[in-house]
């Protein structure tokens, strides 16, 4: 059971942050995640008043405060139209409504769960994360970063010609993913985002340029086996490294087609 002995409804991020270097006390999102751990805080820290549960749109980005609950970032319009809906399919699988009504955006890209499909699908969008101290950083960077005391305050969306898809396994339809798989198709080339390997979310780019000159079935495969060659793959009780690395060729094949509008390649 989780127990708080102090809440605090901060007026500013400063003041969050303060707070937040103390290791008794514990920022909280949407307290999907906290609430099943076993866990005494001394003051738990609450920035819902200051504004950052929203999406907002610049002329050249989209910044996603860290407060925006995961369905909000699911059916957004502005993404949407944008985007394709990619980043939707990344979360529709996630528990239910309700728990997608309440879990962050903030918390899910900070923690940087080795299982998130939110850090799949952000990676191949090329997002960045806004943290107080540390600035704006590649989400890139920022998966390969250790843990520590900041916080996250928006995610940046730079808008660009882009194409996104989105494939994931799961034993079970609402289980975490066996496999995660975010293949985008932007103004720098074609890239695969894999997570659930078990580890973190990785990014690989086509730097053979395989898919330089136009997708094919062959060339789908060729890239698809690239990536999965690049990576390391590890096992736990949802699947074999072995049985990730093959799902992570099929994945990726099916979803560099799919780019191209083959989504009934039966491969
Ligand atoms: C049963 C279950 C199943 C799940 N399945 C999946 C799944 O299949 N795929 C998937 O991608 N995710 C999954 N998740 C994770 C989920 O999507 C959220 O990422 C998770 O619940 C955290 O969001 P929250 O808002 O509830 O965070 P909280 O529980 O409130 O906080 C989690 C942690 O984040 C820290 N934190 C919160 N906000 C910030 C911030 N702005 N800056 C810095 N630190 C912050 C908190 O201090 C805390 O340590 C699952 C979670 C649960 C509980």
């Amino acid at each position: 059971m989780i127990s708080i002995e102090e809440y605090k409804i901060v007026e500013s991020i400063e003041e969050a942050y303060e707070l937040n270097q103390s290791k008794s006390n514990q920022l909280i999102g949407g307290m999907c995640w906290m609430k099943m751990q076993d866990k005494s805080i001394h003051t738990a820290i609450d920035i819902s008043n200051l504004g950052l549960d929203t999406i907002e749109e610049y002329d050249d980005c989209f910044k996603i405060g860290a407060m925006t609950s995961l369905r909000t970032l699911e059916t957004d319009k502005k993404l949407l139209q944008h985007f394709g809906d990619g980043v939707s399919e990344s979360l529709c699988h996630i528990v239910g409504v309700q728990f997608r009504n309440c879990a962050t955006v903030g918390a899910s890209v900070f923690m940087k769960f080795p299982f998130s499909d939110v850090v799949t699908a952000l990676l191949a969008l090329d997002a960045e994360v806004e943290l107080y101290k540390k600035g704006v950083i590649p989400l890139q960077e920022f998966v390969k970063m250790p843990l520590d005391r900041d916080i996250l305050v928006r995610i940046i969306l730079k808008k660009q010609a882009i194409k996104m898809k989105y494939l994931s396994l799961r034993n079970s339809y609402t289980d975490f993913p066996v496999l995660a798989v975010a293949v985008a198709q932007t103004e720098n080339g074609i890239h695969a985002s894999v997570g659930a390997r078990p580890q973190r979310a990785e990014l690989v780019k086509d730097h053979h340029n395989i898919l330089t000159k136009g997708i094919t079935r062959e060339n789908a495969r060729e890239f698809a086996n690239f990536v999965a060659n690049s990576l390391t793959f590890g096992t736990n009780t949802r699947g074999s490294a072995e049985y990730r690395k093959h799902l992570c060729k099929v994945l990726v094949a099916r979803g560099i087609l799919a780019l191209n509008g083959d989504e009934k390649n039966e491969d």
